[in-house]
C-alpha cells in the first residue's frame, strides 16, 4: 500500500516478485501482489518468462488459475518459443496444462446476463451464470459428472434455465469457431456441454424423476461385459452433431472413433477427454468408475476392482455393478494382480493416436516411452 514500493520491480535477471512468488508457489503472496497491481504479463525476463510460465512451472493449479483470471495471456512465447502450457507439459505439469488450456473468463460468459442491442432481457438469467461456469470449467467431461453437476444445483434442474444455457452454449461454441483466433477445442468443449444439457432437458421433459433416470442409464452396462453401452452411443452422437464439419479437430475426432467397435478400446469418451483435455489416459488409471473424477481411492470391498471416488458414487453404480461383480472377484482370485486391462499391441495403438490428437504433446512431449511400456507390462 505504500506509493514508494515499485511492486514490478525486477531483480537481475528480470523476474518481478511476482514471477518469484508463483515459481515458489505462495498462494498468498501471489494473491496480495496482484490487488496491489502486479502485472501479470509482465515479459522482462532474461529468457521472456511469464508470471503464468512459472505458475504452470511450479505446478500449482490454484496459481495457474489466479494468473489467468488476473488477466495472464496465454499465447506469450519465451525466448525459445514456448508458451506457458507447453513449458508446463515438458516438466510433466500436465495438472497446470488442463487448466491452462481450458481457461474460459468469467466475464465473457456473464456478458450475457446484460441485455444487449435491443433485447428486453438477457440471454442468461444472471443466477444462472455461476452455476454454468462451474460445468464449464470443469475438466472431467464425463457426461456422468455434468450431470451430477446440474443436479447439484437446484436452479439448474428445470427446462426453462437449462434451454438458456445450452443456447448460450451453443452461442459461444459458434464464437469460439469464427473468432480471429479460432479455437476447436474450446469450441468442441461447448458443444459437447449443450449436448448433455439438451439431454437433461429431454429428460426433465419425460419424467419428473430429477435425472435420476438419465445417470442410471448413462452408467448402465451391457449384460455381456458390463461396458456402458448408452454412454458410448450418447457421447459419439454428440460429436457427430458438432454443427462445423470443416473442424479439423472433428475430423480427427471421427476419423479416431468411427473405426472402433462399440465395447473396444479406445473409447470415445477417453479419445474426446484426450483431445480437449490433454490428459495422460493410460498413466493415471485411478478413475472413478461411476463420475471419471481422478484420485478415486475407494474400491468396491467385493471385487476390489471396481475404483470410486465417493460412497455416494459406488451407491449410484451399484444396480449395473452388482452384475458384473461377482464375475470381477472371480477374475480377482484367478489372477491376483495380473487383471488385464489392455492388450499391449492396442496400448500402443492407442498411444499413437493419442499423440496424434494433440500435436503439442509431441513436441514438448514428456510422454516417456519408457512410461508407457512399464505400464503396458505392468497390465500384461
Ligand atoms: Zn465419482
Ligand atoms: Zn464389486
Amino acid at each position: 500500500a505504500n506509493n514508494d514500493v515499485r511492486i514490478n520491480c525486477l531483480d537481475e535477471n528480470g523476474m518481478t516478485p511476482l514471477m518469484h512468488a508463483a515459481y515458489k508457489g505462495k498462494a498468498d503472496m501471489c494473491r496480495l501482489l496482484l490487488q496491489h497491481g502486479a502485472d501479470v504479463n509482465c515479459n522482462q525476463h532474461e529468457y521472456g518468462y511469464t508470471a503464468l510460465m512459472f505458475a504452470g512451472l511450479s505446478g500449482k493449479t490454484d496459481i495457474t488459475s489466479m494468473m489467468l483470471d488476473a488477466g495472464a495471456e496465454r499465447d506469450i512465447v519465451n525466448s525459445v518459443g514456448r508458451t506457458a502450457a507447453q513449458m508446463a507439459a515438458f516438466v510433466g505439469q500436465h495438472d497446470c496444462v488442463t487448466v491452462i488450456n481450458n481457461f474460459f473468463s468469467l466475464k465473457r460468459l456473464e456478458y450475457y446476463t446484460r441485455p444487449q442491442g435491443l433485447e428486453r432481457e438477457p440471454k442468461l438469467p444472471p443466477n444462472l451464470a455461476r452455476p454454468l461456469y462451474k460445468i464449464i470449467m470443469t475438466t472431467n467431461l464425463n457426461p456422468v459428472k455434468i450431470v451430477l453437476l446440474v443436479k447439484e444445483n437446484p436452479v439448474l434442474v428445470d427446462v426453462a434455465a437449462l434451454e438458456k444455457c445450452y443456447q448460450v452454449m451453443d452461442l459461444l461454441c459458434k464464437q469460439c469457431v469464427t473468432q480471429q483466433d479460432m479455437n476447436e477445442v474450446l469450441a468442441m468443449k461447448m458443444h459437447y456441454i449443450s449436448c448433455v444439457l439438451r439431454k437433461c432437458v429431454s429428460f426433465l421433459q419425460k419424467r419428473d424423476d430429477t435425472l435420476e433416470a438419465l445417470v442410471k442409464n448413462l452408467l448402465k452396462g451391457r449384460d455381456s461385459d458390463g461396458f456402458p453401452q448408452y454412454q458410448e452411443k450418447f457421447i459419439r452422437e454428440c460429436i457427430r452433431k458438432f454443427p462445423y464439419c470443416e473442424a479439423t479437430l472433428l475430423q480427427e475426432l471421427v476419423r479416431s472413433i468411427a473405426p472402433v467397435e462399440i465395447g473396444n478400446d479406445p473409447t470415445a469418451f477417453s479419445v474426446l477427454s484426450q483431445a480437449l483435455m490433454g490428459q495422460m489416459a493410460l498413466v493415471d488409471a485411478d478413475y472413478c468408475n461411476t463420475c471419471g473424477e481422478k484420485g478415486a481411492d475407494k474400491r468396491c470391498s467385493l471385487c476390489k476392482a471396481a475404483l470410486y471416488c465417493s460412497l455416494a458414487c459406488q451407491k449410484l453404480h451399484w444396480f449395473t455393478h452388482k452384475k458384473m461383480c461377482y464375475s470381477l472377484q472371480e477374475q480377482d482370485a484367478d489372477l491376483e494382480e495380473d487383471t488385464p486391462r489392455l492388450k499391449p499391441l492396442k496400448a500402443i495403438k492407442l498411444i499413437s493416436l493419442l499423440i496424434h490428437l494433440n500435436p503439442q504433446t509431441v513436441q514438448t512431449s514428456t510422454f516417456k516411452e519408457e512410461t508407457c511400456q512399464l505400464h503396458t507390462i505392468r497390465n500384461l
